[in-house]
């Protein structure tokens, strides 16, 4: 999975499909599922003393989506994108975008070996 928590994703899919970018908080199930901010929110209902509120009362959460229903959101194409993994010529890891060929995020350091074997 090319998500990583933080990354801006466009929402394809399901009711709170829309067209403007949002923020993932956090990357859940290996990759498989993304909590997105303002998607798929509940409200749940919790007693005083919750530590996200004393009070009690209702709190918003965000439930988990399948990584599948969203996209992630490329800046430079202003639109979700595919993206694609390639190494870069220093041997690191890179996220592209796969329209504007941008690299959008290294994911892996270089390794000496890994660039030799490219260039041989
Ligand atoms: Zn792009």
């Amino acid at each position: 999975m090319k998500i990583r928590a933080g990354d801006l994703v466009v929402v394809i899919s399901g009711e709170d499909k829309s067209s403007s970018p949002r923020r993932v908080v956090q990357v859940v199930d290996g990759g498989d599922k993304l909590r997105v901010e303002g998607v798929h929110q509940v409200k749940k209902h919790v007693r005083r003393g919750h530590p996200k509120s004393p009070q009690g009362g209702q709190l918003e959460i965000d439930l988990p989506i399948d990584s599948s229903n969203v996209l992630f959101y490329c800046g430079h194409c202003a639109a979700g994108v595919r993206l694609g993994v390639k190494f870069t010529e220093e041997g690191s890891k890179v996220r592209f975008c796969k329209k504007c060929e941008t690299e959008v995020g290294t994911i892996g350091a270089a390794k000496a070996n890994r660039s030799a074997g490219v260039s041989s």
